[in-house]
C-alpha cells in the first residue's frame, strides 16, 4: 500500500496549481541541472536499477531500452518521442498526468532526452485530448519562458527543444512505428520490427519511444534513487503505478498505487468496493481492452502486476481495470471490442485485415445466440491463426479478448445458443 509521501503524481486530481509555480512547490524542476550534470551513464544506470518497466502496456525495461541508443553520434540526430496517443479502451491514466501534472512530464522529457543524446523531443498526443493538449502546451510555453527549455535548458548546458503534435483519431497511431510514420506526415501504418526505433526510428534516425507515465516518473526516480523505486512491488514488477479503474465499482477513479497491490485492496481502498458487493463480481479486464478478461473469482485473488497476471493468461497492460458485475453481458462486452478492433485495423496485413472481420462476424452471431455450437471452436481457431501472425500487436489484441471469453465463459455462450434454438429470444441482443 502506497503512502502519500511516496506518491510521484501529487496532483493527479487537480487539487493544486498545475502551473510552473505549483509544480515547483511540489518539488519538480528542483536542481534539474544537477541531475543532468551527473551524466548519461549515471542516469541510464539509475533507471536500470529502478526496475521500471514501460508503462504503455508491454512492460519492456525502460533503462534497457535507453541503453540501445548509440552512445556516439554517427552524424544522425537522436530523438525521444513520447507516446501520448492513449487510446486503449478503458485507459485514461496519462490523460490525468497531462491535465494536472504536465511539468513532471516536461522535466522528464529533458532529462531522458539528454540521457539518450537527443536535442529534440516530440510528444504525440491523442487528437481527442484537446484540453490536455492545451494544458501541456501552456506548460511548455511556461518552461520556455523560464529558460527550462531551449538553449542551455535549465542551465544544464544542453540545448533542448520540445514539440507537441497531435493525432487525428486513429487508434493504430499509438503503435510506436505507426506513430513515427504519422509524425513523418504519412498514413499511420506500422513498420516491420526489427529494425527497432533505436536503430532506425524517426526519419531513419536513432529514436526511443516511451509512454507518458514512463517519462513522467523519471525525475522523481533520479531524485529519490533507483533503489527507492525498486522497493515497491514484487521483484521484476517494481515501482508505483497509475491504475485507471472503471465499470461496476462504487467509485471509479484513477489512482497511483504500489505495483503488486492486490486487486481486492485496490478496489476496497480506492473505489469503495464492487457495486452490490463482492459476490456480485462477474469478470474483470485487468489491463485495458487488449488483455484477456478474468472471471470474478480469479480476479478477487489477483496481484496487480505484470508477472502474476501473465501467469493467469491475462496481463497488466495499461493497468486499465474494467470491472463487470453480474448484470454485465460479457459476450456483448467482448463483441463490442471485436467491432472496435475490426474498425481500427489498418488493413496492411492479411491475418489482421481479414481475421478481425471474421472474428467480428462470428461474434455478431454469438451475441444473439444465432451461431452454430461448432462456431465456438471455429472462432477459437481463427484467433489462433491471427495471434502472432501480424505485423503489429493489434492482431493479438483482437484475438486475446475472444480467447479469454471462450476460456472462461464458454458455458454462457453455449447456453445462449441453446436458448435461441429453443425459440426463445436471447437475453440481450446485438445493437
Ligand atoms: P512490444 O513488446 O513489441 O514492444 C515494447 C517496446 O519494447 C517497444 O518500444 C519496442 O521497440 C521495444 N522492444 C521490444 N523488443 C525489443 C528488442 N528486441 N530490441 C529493442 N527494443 C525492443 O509491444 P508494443 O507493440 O510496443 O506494445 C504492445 C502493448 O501496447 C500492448 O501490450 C498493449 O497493452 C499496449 N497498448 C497500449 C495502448 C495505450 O493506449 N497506452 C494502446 C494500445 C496498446
Ligand atoms: Fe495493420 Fe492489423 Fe497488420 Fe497491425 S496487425 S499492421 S493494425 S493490419
Amino acid at each position: 500500500m502506497l503512502k502519500d509521501e511516496d506518491r510521484i503524481f501529487t496532483n493527479l486530481y487537480g487539487m493544486h496549481e498545475r502551473t510552473l509555480k505549483g509544480a515547483r512547490a511540489r518539488g519538480h524542476w528542483d536542481n534539474t541541472a544537477d541531475l543532468i550534470g551527473k551524466g548519461r551513464d549515471w542516469i541510464v544506470e539509475t533507471m536500470k536499477s529502478s526496475g521500471l518497466r514501460g508503462r504503455g502496456g508491454a512492460g519492456f525495461p525502460t533503462g534497457l531500452k535507453w541503453s540501445f541508443m548509440p552512445k556516439e553520434s554517427d552524424g544522425r540526430p537522436h530523438y525521444l518521442v513520447v507516446n501520448a496517443d492513449e487510446s486503449e479502451p478503458g485507459t485514461c491514466k496519462d490523460r490525468e498526468i497531462m491535465r494536472h501534472d504536465p511539468h513532471t512530464l516536461i522535466e522528464g522529457c529533458l532529462i531522458a532526452s539528454f540521457a539518450m543524446g537527443a536535442n529534440n523531443c516530440y510528444i504525440y498526443i491523442r487528437g481527442e485530448y484537446i484540453r490536455e493538449r492545451e494544458a501541456l502546451q501552456a506548460a511548455i510555453d511556461e518552461a520556455y519562458d523560464a529558460g527550462l527549455l531551449g538553449k542551455n535548458a535549465a542551465g544544464s548546458g544542453w540545448d533542448f527543444d520540445l514539440y507537441l503534435t497531435h493525432g487525428a483519431g486513429a487508434y493504430i497511431c499509438g503503435e510506436e512505428t505507426s506513430l513515427l510514420e504519422s509524425l513523418e506526415g504519412r498514413k499511420g501504418m506500422p513498420r516491420m520490427k526489427p529494425p527497432f526505433p533505436a536503430g532506425a526510428g524517426l526519419y531513419g534516425c536513432p529514436t526511443t519511444v516511451n509512454n507518458v507515465e514512463s517519462i513522467a516518473v523519471v525525475p522523481t526516480i533520479l531524485r529519490r534513487g533507483g533503489e527507492w523505486f525498486a522497493s515497491f512491488g514484487r521483484p521484476n514488477n517494481a515501482g508505483t503505478k497509475v491504475f485507471a479503474i472503471s465499470g461496476h465499482v462504487e467509485r471509479p477513479c484513477v489512482v497511483e498505487e504500489e505495483m503488486s497491490i492486490s486487486f481486492e485492496e485496490l478496489i476496497e481502498r480506492h473505489c469503495g468496493g464492487i457495486r452490490g458487493g463482492w459476490d456480485n463480481l462477474k469478470a474483470v479486464i485487468p489491463g485495458g481492452a487488449s488483455v484477456p478478461l478474468l472471471p470474478g473469482a480469479t480476479a478477487r485473488e489477483a496481484i496487480m502486476d505484470f508477472d502474476w497476471l501473465r501467469e493467469q493468461k491475462s496481463g497488466l497492460g495499461t493497468a486499465a481495470v474494467i470491472v463487470m458485475d453480474q448484470s454485465c453481458d460479457v459476450i456483448k462486452a467482448i463483441w463490442r471490442l471485436s467491432k472496435f478492433y475490426k474498425h481500427e485495423s489498418c488493413g496492411q496485413c492479411t491475418p489482421c485485415r481479414e481475421g478481425t472481420g471474421w472474428m467480428m462476424r462470428v461474434m455478431d452471431r454469438l451475441v444473439t445466440g444465432e451461431a452454430e455450437p461448432a462456431e465456438i471452436d471455429m472462432l477459437l481457431d481463427v484467433t489462433k491463426q491471427v495471434e502472432g501472425h501480424t505485423i503489429c500487436a493489434l492482431g493479438d489484441a483482437a484475438a486475446w479478448p475472444i480467447q479469454g471469453l471462450i476460456r472462461h465463459f464458454r458455458d454462457e455462450i453455449e447456453d445462449r445458443i441453446a436458448h435461441k434454438r429453443k425459440g426463445r429470444s436471447p437475453a440481450i441482443a446485438a445493437e
